[in-house]
């Protein structure tokens, strides 16, 4: 599954491509309610563009919370229609980034946004089999995926499993619904972890397990997996894949945490240590701190080495929460779409994902 050809489309319709180099100002038009913690905000651009993006891209945004934090956020969208971005977004309680979303972001808003990227995207050929499971808002990709094969109606043999606390969390559930009905090929499966007496319901109940996986999808081992979700979700789907000895390169997953970490306490510098053989000094000018490193071992180790807590979270590359300044020096820098070029070209880098090339100096 690609996206479709754009260059065809934009010499069709004249409207010029997003060129996420140029453009990152994305404008709110329109806000949908699809559960009682979780919103879509549908986004274009100030005047028309085409999206390029593979279904399952994400798109980082840059929340004015407390100064600036950096989040990530699958389009949720079809890559098919390529003049808007949609993001699905689940209310944290006491997150910052959703909570200003869900409590700010309205029609007329506008937001800097980098990328699309990312890479956790299928690539199947119509004869390959695929099986997506997901919990809560980890649904983002998989109805991106799908809702892009059933527009460019691909017959792609899709079993589709999510996860969610109870029927009324299950995001998209009618339109998926929808889908299925009108796709032969589409099969659907829910469990919740509880129901209510409100809610009739004719699912699975219960944790997800290797039992219930097999009714809901007989040939899951002859199938493509693509799996998103909370962590301890995915390491239970991991483990129970192993477990049946699941040939694991079939297995593609996606991760939205990241264990956060903040600005902490920094240590009082020591003297810059002797240098020896195939080491980098890496120097951090503000703080005075100097740390030796081997190569291959990042400048957010390094500080984190020097006593130093600087903003990360993703470690790689994606979220652009480590955003700092080289001051000297050369790195290799193997981000994830976290950074734009020409902040690359201003001497910017993420330190989550660079190692030093020489001896460095970094401003954090
Ligand atoms: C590639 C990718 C795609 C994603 N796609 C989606 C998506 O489609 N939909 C979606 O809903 N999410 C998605 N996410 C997750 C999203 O990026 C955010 O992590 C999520 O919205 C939570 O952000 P937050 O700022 O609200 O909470 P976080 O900052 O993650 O906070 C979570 C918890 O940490 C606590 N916390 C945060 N900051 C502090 C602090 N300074 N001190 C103490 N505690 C703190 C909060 O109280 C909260 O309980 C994606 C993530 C990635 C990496």
């Amino acid at each position: 599954m690609s996206a479709p050809s754009n260059e065809n489309l934009t010499e069709a319709t004249g409207v010029p491509m997003w060129d996420p180099e140029v453009d990152d100002v994305l404008v709110c038009r329109q806000v949908r309610q699809e559960t009682h913690d979780v919103k879509t905000f549908v986004f274009s651009a100030r005047e028309p563009r085409d999206f390029r993006f593979y279904p399952g891209q994400h798109m980082t945004f840059e929340l004015p919370v407390d100064g600036m934090v950096t989040r990530s956020y699958t389009i949720s969208a079809s890559a098919a229609r390529p003049y808007r971005i949609e993001i699905t977004v689940k209310r944290v309680p006491g997150g910052p980034g959703s909570n200003w979303l869900h409590d700010n972001m309205l029609p007329g808003k506008e937001i800097n946004v980098i990328g699309p990227s990312g890479d956790f995207t299928t690539d199947a050929n119509a004869e390959e089999k695929l099986l997506f499971i997901s919990a809560g808002s980890g649904i983002t990709p998989m109805m991106s995926m799908t809702r892009t094969a059933c527009d460019l109606s691909e017959p792609y043999d899709l079993h589709f499993i999510h996860a969610a606390r109870s029927p009324s969390d299950i995001i998209f559930h009618k339109e998926l619904e929808l889908l299925a009905s009108q796709n032969p090929t589409l099969r659907l499966a829910f469990t919740c972890d509880t129901t209510s007496a409100h809610h009739s319901w004719s699912g699975y109940i219960g944790r997800l397990n290797i039992q219930m996986l097999a009714m809901m999808s007989s040939d899951y081992k002859e199938r493509k997996i693509f799996c998103c979700g909370p962590a301890r979700f995915m390491e239970g789907v991991r483990a129970m894949l192993q477990d049946v000895g699941f040939n694991m390169d079939q297995y593609f997953e996606e991760s939205f945490d990241f264990g956060a970490e903040t600005a902490g306490t920094i240590e009082e510098p020591s003297s810059a240590p002797e240098i020896s053989g195939d080491t980098y000094r890496v120097s951090f000018p503000k703080t005075g701190h100097v740390v030796v490193v081997s190569p291959g071992m990042t400048i957010l180790s390094a500080a984190k080495e020097a006593g130093l807590l600087p903003m990360s979270s993703c470690q790689r590359g994606i979220c652009g929460t480590c955003k700092s300044k080289l001051l000297s020096g050369e790195v290799d820098m193997q981000h994830g779409g976290g950074i734009r070029k020409r902040e690359i070209d201003q001497g910017k880098i993420l330190i989550c994902c660079s190692t030093p090339l020489s001896d460095v100096e970094v401003e954090l």
